[in-house]
Parts: structure tokens; sequence; C-alpha cells
């Protein structure tokens, strides 16, 4: 069992790269910066791994991931730790200690789901079975908001498939995900699952690099597109978890009290930070001053602070550029005549990157917290009178991974779900993902799947055997 120290220690440099901590913006510990020969270096040692990997039985790779998972659990709270001080989720609340268990939970359940050949013509004259089979070498790219949750729904269900991977966590939180594959490594052959901390040049290796036979990558869709075209000429395979810019529909039927703290979770879970957060909310008029009174009494009364004070449930952002965006997005809706309800006015003379959770009103379409993915705690709450009216506007731009309706007629919600334009249709909650649900965008929010036998399949080749 590792404590937040020992972890630390094993992770970190003395002459690396430094690690800000965002409740300070101050580094508090250095990351080792991975060159491009350390890249082929971790190529050639998952091309050497990888046979005999792929040679053992599912089960025994399993049961490899199932020791993996045994050990993280252990030291869970050193994870959630270090993911708290990095990244600045509160360890309460759906925070820093609620990422590490979801780091087991996605662990466990892509070891617990089948994936079984499928016989898809059996007629007495033809037979035609689909398998998955290894792809081989698996590169991961990821983000900062959910560093160790979101390696894990990269590499757990790439190495049950018999891959081996390369990863590159974000710059900004090396360190959880490192911590999170020293833990992992105890239980695998040496050189299958490497994790090298380093910039953005050492992505675009990976992207252009032919030894994968598969890039998974989760960011935002500016880099979604350079690794496409990096990659164009080895024709990799992609599964790419872009941007989202997701709308939530409250219809009039609503008790404005009882949905008010789900739709505040589904818009400021991780401060805002979340790919499927909710980040436009359209209500009905006839409900609409009291969803945003409802809302305003839970924003303002959520303590936010340093993630690694116990009675914090939001936490600062995790970069200043973050910070600037969010920032540079309330001032322009303020200008535009958006309302600030509550928050809008960060102490900028404090330490840390914390931007109070605001909600705006009063603004149209066109303005740039409304149009832009803000990826902070900024909800811009727009009033509608017609539902028609609102399923076009939430399908407006170029983002569709997820959404939600929110009413007190499931039917009806259902209805209205179906017409929006999203990976993911989620009612009366936002953002409550599954591992046993897929989960992936569409529009420019990406392609691919992630989670449960979806997600298994994107992590292998499939063949067809006649007969
Ligand atoms: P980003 O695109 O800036 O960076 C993501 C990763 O890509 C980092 O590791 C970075 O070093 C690397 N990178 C940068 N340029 C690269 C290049 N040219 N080639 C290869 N790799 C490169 O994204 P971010 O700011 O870390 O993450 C925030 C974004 O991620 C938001 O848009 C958010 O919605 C999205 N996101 C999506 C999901 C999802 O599941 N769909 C989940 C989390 C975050």
């Amino acid at each position: 069992m590792e404590t937040y120290e020992s972890l630390l220690a094993a992770v970190t440099v003395e002459d690396g790269t430094p690690v800000i901590d965002p409740a300070t913006g101050q580094a508090f510990a250095y990351a080792p910066s991975a060159t491009l020969d350390d890249l082929d270096r971790a190529i050639d040692a998952a091309r050497a791994a990888q046979p005999a990997w792929a040679a053992l039985s599912d089960d025994e790779r399993r049961a490899a991931l199932s020791a993996a998972a045994d050990e993280i659990e252990a030291s869970s709270e050193a994870l959630a730790q270090l993911i708290a001080r990095e990244q600045g989720k509160p360890l309460s609340g759906p925070g820093a200690r609620f990422e590490a268990g979801a780091v087991v939970a996605w662990l466990r359940a892509t070891i617990a789901t089948e994936l079984e050949p499928e016989v898809v013509v059996d007629d007495g004259q033809a037979k035609a079975t689909v398998y998955y089979r290894p792809i081989g070498l698996v590169g991961a790219i990821g983000p900062w908001n959910w560093p160790a949750m979101i390696a894990t729904w990269q590499f757990a269900p790439a190495l049950r498939m018999g891959n081996a991977v390369v990863m590159k966590p974000s710059e900004y939180t090396p360190l959880s995900v490192l911590a999170t594959a020293h833990l992992v490594n105890r239980h695998l052959p040496e050189g299958l699952f490497t994790v090298l901390a380093g910039d953005r040049e050492l992505g675009e290796a990976i992207g252009k690099h032919p030894a994968f036979g598969k890039v998974t990558f989760t960011g935002s869709a500016r880099t979604g597109q350079a690794i496409m075209r990096a990659s164009a000429d080895n024709l990799t395979r992609l599964t790419l978890e872009l941007g989202g810019n997701d709308p939530g529909i409250v219809l009039p039927d609503v008790d404005p009290k009882a949905i008010a703290e789900g739709l505040f979770w589904g818009a400021f879970i991780n401060t805002g930070q979340t790919c499927a957060a909710l980040k436009r909310l359209y209500v009905h008029e006839d409900v609409h001053d009291d969803v945003v009174r409802e809302l305003a009494a839970i924003a303002s009364a959520m303590p936010m602070g340093p993630g690694t004070d116990e009675q914090n449930v939001l936490g600062p952002l995790t970069t200043e550029q973050q910070f600037g965006v969010v920032d540079r997005l309330v001032e322009d809706a303020k200008a535009r005549g958006g309302r600030v309800v509550v928050g809008g006015e960060p102490d900028r003379a404090a330490p840390g990157w914390f931007y109070p959770a605001t909600l705006v009103e009063g603004l149209d379409d066109e303005a740039d917290l409304v149009r832009e993915e803000q990826f902070g705690p900024a909800l811009p709450i727009l009033k509608y009178s017609d539902v028609e009216e609102a399923i076009e506007r939430a399908n407006r731009g170029d983002a569709g991974l997820g959404a939600s309706v929110w009413s007190s007629d499931p039917e009806r919600a259902r209805e209205v779900a179906a017409r929006i334009q999203a990976g993911s249709v989620w009612i009366n909650s936002h953002g409550t993902i599954h591992p046993m649900a897929p989960f992936g965008g569409v529009k420019g929010s990406g392609y691919g799947l992630e989670f449960g036998v979806e997600g298994l399949k994107a992590m292998g080749v499939p063949q067809v055997i006649h007969g």
C-alpha cells in the first residue's frame, strides 16, 4: 500500500518538468520529460512484450488486470491525494476520491465484460463467425481533466484485448497517470505498458508513428484533427473523444427544486472541466425564473478552495490558460448584456486559478459563452418558449457529445431526447456515465466508442472466419 509521499516519490524526479499545483500556481514536484528516443525504446519494448501477452488466454489477461485493480484499490487514497494536488479537484464530493474509485470500477467492468465470437451466418450452406484479434501496439494520448480515469478508459480495454500500450498523459497532469501505471505494472510483463510524460511534440510523434496500429485520443477537437492528419499515411485506426458543448433542455412540467441539484452537478462537476458536462441550459419560460433561483441558491452555497481540503467540493481550474478562457467568455457575456446571477468576479489577487461558480442569464445563442466550450464553472441559462425551438437551438453548432432532457414525463423526455444530435442523452441527469454503456461523440465531438462490449471491439481488429 502506497502513501501519498511514496507514490509521489515513485513518479517524480529531482530535475524535470515542473508540475503546478493549481490551488497555488506554484510547482510542487517535477515530472520526467520523455524524449523521442524514449518513445522509440518504449515502442521496441512494447513490440517485444506484446506477442506473449496476446498468446495468453483471455482469463490469464483478466487475472493480471484484476490483480492490478486490487493494487490500485489498496492505494486509492494516495492516488486520490495526488489527483487532488495535481489536477485540483477536491477529495470530497464527485472529486478525486471518486476518480480514484472510478479507475478501479472501470478496470473491473472491463475485466467483467464478455466479448464472444459472433456467428453471423449459419444457414446450412455457409457459416461465418466474427472474432476480434489484437491490434498490436496502441498509442494513447490523454487530457488533464480526469487524467487517471480517462487513462484507464484507454489502457484497460487495450490490454484486455491483447495489445501493448504506449501512453502520453497531458503535460499538465502527468503524475496521476504515471502513478496509475506504476501500480498496474506490478502485475504486467515488462515493457507491455509504458507511460511517457512529455509535451505535445511527443503526442505528435505518437500520432504519426507507423508502429501504432491504433491511436486512441481524448482531448480537444483541434488536436484530434491534427492526429487524424498526422496518422493518415499509416491508415492508423482512431478513436477520437473530443470536446463537447452539451445542451440541457428543461421542459415546462419540471419541479425546479427537485431538479436543481442534478442540474448543478451536471454543469459544475470537476468545476465544469468535464467533456460531457452541461454547458448551455435551455429552460422553458414557465419555469425559467424558478430554475435560476434554485440553481443560484445551490451555486452560491458550494464551498470552493484547494482540492486537498476536505471541506471543499469545487476546486480551481487546472491551468492558468483555462482560467483565461472562462474569464474571457464571462467578460464577453457581460459586455453583451448578460446578467450574472451569481459569481463572475474572480479574486484576481488570490493565488491559484480559482474562478467562482457562475450563472449567466439573458444571453442569446450568438454569445461566445453559448457557442464555445467554456470547460469551466460558468453556465449560460437561456430562455425558450416552444420545445421545437429548444431542440433546434440545442442542435446548433459542431459539438455532439452529450445532452440532457429534464421532465416529469419520461416518455415525453425520451421523444425529445431522440431528436437531439448527441452520442449520449440523459433524462433527468447529465453526464452520469456507466462503464457498461457505450460512450462517444457524434459530429465535431469525434467518433468511436468506449466502455462495455463496444469499447472492447474498438481495441481489436475484426476478423471473419468463413466455414
Ligand atoms: P488538448 O487537445 O489540448 O490536449 C490533449 C492531449 O493531446 C495532451 O496530452 C497534449 O499534449 C496532446 N497534444 C497536443 N497537441 C498534439 C498533437 N498535435 N498531436 C498529438 N497530441 C497532441 O486537450 P486538453 O486541453 O488537454 O483537454 C480538454 C479537451 O478535451 C476539452 O475539449 C474536452 O471537452 C475534451 N475532452 C473530451 C473527452 C471525451 O471523452 N470526449 C473527455 C475529456 C476531455
